[in-house]
């Protein structure tokens, strides 16, 4: 059998710093623990239209559709702010995404320990956190027609369509239990019911595939309002929370800012699945390419390791190997060490980005 098959894009900014550190972590797992990778690498975003003058090539597209998972590091940079729509950085991320049709985004919204007190609310609210929301990407009111301006007698209308099939609603809602079985079997579905005919179809059809697929599964269904209210209150209560496209933007940037830092946020966005019964996979941090950082080895490169233990979980089905590499980062944070975006406590030196590698490292 041949060896599973990771694309790396290390993009623009802090994109390569970090993933430098993913190559590291990549490399042990090689030597330490007999698992080889085979491993490309190429270029997206600014890099790529440096090189090629666009954000993504076809040959690049053409991998990414091979291999078992590509991993991103950031696109983007005021270098290419004047740059035409059609060839801007993100531009190259949105090919991807639609290209492979990566309809379900997870965001894991994980609370470790020691740094529960970065969180805008109370320690024991989110100290030990462990929850995912999966947000529907590739439809809902962002894309729905019509949509555009007009004009109505006197004055400017502004008009976006909330629209939802229901196969667009059945994948997604199998991908959010397919995620719950080997997680807490608990999935909490939002939408507004109450008020749009979305909303009305979007529980029918959750509740149709829970009863038919997964009667094992928990499912509740929450307001997506009452949900946003219960997330700040007490998120230890949602294992999976599956939401539209709308609403999942909303609530997963607000379950960030339950964890504290954007320095240690990983996401994966899965597509159908594929041939080995694995799905389509993107994995990148929830951070940007922080222009105002990049080059100066103090970027945080926790995001897009934990990235690296999402792909191990999620597409080569090693789920052990992605807690050890989550033990080893919970380890390097109890012990204190710290890049600069996590520094709080008084007295505390940080560290860079390829000392916080040589940390996690240590620990694996
Ligand atoms: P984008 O438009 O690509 O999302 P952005 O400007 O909105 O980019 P980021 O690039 O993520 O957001 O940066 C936001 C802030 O967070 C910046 O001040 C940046 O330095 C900081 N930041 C982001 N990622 C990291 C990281 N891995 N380590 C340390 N600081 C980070
Ligand atoms: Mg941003």
């Amino acid at each position: 059998m041949s060896n599973p098959s990771l694309l790396i894009l290390p993009g623009d900014g802090i994109g390569p710093e970090v993933m430098a550190e993913v190559r590291r972590v990549i490399d042990w797992y090689g030597d330490k623990r007999g698992l080889q990778f085979d491993v490309s690498e190429d270029l997206v975003g600014g890099a790529a239209y440096d090189k090629h003058g666009v954000p993504l090539s076809d040959e690049t597209m053409e991998k990414a559709q091979e291999v078992d998972a590509v991993l991103l590091g950031a696109v983007g940079g005021p270098k290419y702010d004047d740059l035409d729509f059609s060839v801007k950085p993100e531009r190259g991320l949105l090919r991807l995404r639609k290209e492979m049709d990566l309809y379900s985004n997870l965001r894991p919204a994980q609370c470790f320990d020691a740094l529960a007190d970065f969180s805008s609310l109370k320690r024991d609210v989110v100290a030990g956190l462990d929850i995912v929301i999966v947000r529907e990407l590739t439809s809902g009111i962002y894309f729905g027609e019509p949509r555009g301006i007009i004009t109505e007698g006197n004055e400017r209308v502004g008009i976006n369509t909330q629209r939802y099939t229901e196969s667009e609603i059945e994948r997604v809602a199998r991908s959010a239990f397919e995620l719950a079985k080997r997680r807490g079997n608990k999935v909490c579905s939002m939408e507004k019911a109450n008020v749009m005919e979305s909303g009305i179809l979007w529980r029918e059809v959750v509740q149709k595939i829970h009863d038919d697929e997964y009667p094992d599964v928990e499912l509740s269904h929450m307001y997506a309002d009452a949900g946003a209210m219960q997330l700040c209150r007490w998120p230890k209560q949602f294992d999976v929370i599956v939401t539209d496209n709308l609403f999942g933007d909303l609530l997963s940037d607000a379950a960030a800012m339950l964890t504290g830092s954007l320095g240690m946020l990983p996401s994966a966005s899965l597509g159908a699945p594929m041939a080995n019964g694995r799905p389509k996979a993107l994995y990148e941090p929830v951070h940007g390419s922080a222009p105002d950082i990049a080059g100066q080895g103090k970027a945080n490169p926790i995001a897009c390791i934990l990235s690296f233990a999402m792909a191990l979980r999620y597409s080569f089905d090693l789920g052990d190997e992605a807690k050890r590499l989550e033990d080893a980062v919970e380890k390097v944070l109890a012990d204190g060490v710290r890049t600069a975006d996590l520094l709080g406590e008084e007295g505390v030196q940080p560290v860079t980005t390829s000392q916080m590698g040589d940390a996690i490292l240590k620990a694996l």
